[in-house]
């Protein structure tokens, strides 16, 4: 179960859009929440970026290529997209 203020991290989370896409010049897509499990340990406590549909379950998604071959193909890793995302989040709510 996630707390109030979790659901609001995650709602602006949601709010930045798809990061691939930001990061492709493709503009601001709607997205989803996608968990990046390699660190281990629970889902819950998981950091999670935002992926729009087609790059978070599609066939040139994350769940589509897979962890591996969705870095190859974008060269770049899930790390650095946290760290986009964790970046817009800081610049929107002062953090
Ligand atoms: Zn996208
Ligand atoms: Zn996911």
């Amino acid at each position: 179960m996630a707390t109030k203020s979790e659901r609001k991290y995650l709602s602006s989370v949601a709010n930045i859009g798809c990061i691939l896409c930001r990061h492709l010049g493709f503009g601001t897509k709607d997205a989803e929440i996608h968990h990046i499990r390699r660190f281990g340990g629970k889902r819950s406590n998981a950091p999670v970026i935002p992926l729009c549909p087609e790059h978070h379950r599609g066939n040139t998604g994350v769940h589509g290529l897979g962890a591996k071959g969705f870095e190859k193909r974008y060269l770049l890793t899930q790390e650095f997209l946290l760290e986009q995302t964790q970046a817009l989040l800081g610049d929107s709510t002062g953090v």
